[in-house]
């Protein structure tokens, strides 16, 4: 067995009662797709596979690949690549499925951008158990009001339901990570939780308000105004939104009303918006 790779933030769970709560959180019949992010050595790939026969293993790691099919034969769909290059619509579909259910202990170093391309793919997924740093895991379940909240937690929850199941020290990896984990479900659901009439320029104003967390609103979007502070006022009327918060008290649909008051101000004063 060649030794983890830090680079690739091996990190494998060498706890059996872990393994079985996560497999078990992920709730896979026997007609499931499933596909696991990172299946390294193959601790929640055998328990994954006692629930279904359809399992899809995506593992950059060439010698972890010899690894897997050695264990697991052609019971296990191996894909040696990039998780970051993998189109999950053509993944799904390729093999035969409408929906997949998506598990993965994932590397912490691409922990981002997996769950960006997770959501841009949420048609093609049932639910997503992954295994995140302890830390992000609270800021994608964080409420407004809490330190924790902000452009992930939004959105993760314009989309999903996600909730922390339980939390995993160090001392069940190997080699153990200096911070705890937790495990996170997500249940995505066909219809959005939320109507979202430009979700590009919704999330421009979202970002451009936790840009400047620590300041109220009407100073953190000021910049998305030429500096007009006359123009936020109304805007702020119009959305019925007290301009004096800060950023991580406005909920999801406040933020979404003051998009579109503010996408309506540039409209009639012709101002064409770029929603990038
Ligand atoms: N699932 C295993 C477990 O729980 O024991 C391994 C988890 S380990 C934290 C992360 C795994 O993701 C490793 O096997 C690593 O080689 C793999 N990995 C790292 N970067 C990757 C990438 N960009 N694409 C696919 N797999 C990757």
């Amino acid at each position: 067995m060649t030794k983890p790779n830090k680079g690739l933030a091996q990190h494998f769970l060498t706890d059996a009662g872990a393994v079985q709560k996560i497999v078990r959180a992920a709730r896979v019949h026997a007609n499931d797709l499933v596909v696991e992010i990172g299946p390294g050595r193959g601790a929640l790939t055998g328990g994954l596979l006692a629930q279904s026969d359809s399992v899809v293993g995506i593992e950059r790691d060439e010698a972890l690949c010899d690894f897997l099919r050695s264990r697991f034969g052609c019971g296990l769909r191996l894909r040696k690549q990039d998780v970051l290059e993998v189109d999950f619509f053509e993944l799904i579909r390729g093999e035969g499925f409408e929906r997949a259910i998506l598990v993965g202990n994932l590397p912490y170093y691409i922990t981002g951008a997996v769950v960006r391309r997770i959501l841009n793919a949420r048609s093609r997924f049932k639910r997503a158990v992954l295994t995140v740093q302890r830390e992000v895991a609270r800021r994608i379940v964080a409420t407004p009001g809490s330190r924790d909240y902000g452009v992930l937690s939004i959105a993760v929850q314009l989309h999903a339901h996600p909730k922390i199941l339980f939390d995993l020290a160090p001392g069940v990896f190997y080699p153990a990570p200096r911070v705890y984990s937790s495990v996170i479900r997500m249940d995505f659901h066909r219809e959005t939780r939320y109507r979202i009439q430009d979700e590009r320029f919704f999330f421009r104003v979202v970002r451009t308000a936790f840009g400047q967390r620590r300041k109220m609103l009407k100073n953190a979007l000021l910049g998305m105004v030429h500096g007009e502070m006359e123009i936020l006022n109304r805007v702020g009327a119009s959305a019925d939104i007290d301009f004096r918060l800060r950023p991580e008290a406005v909920s999801i649909p406040e933020y979404e009303r003051i998009s579109r008051a503010l996408k309506a101000s540039f409209q009639s004063s012709g101002q064409i918006h770029e929603s990038r």
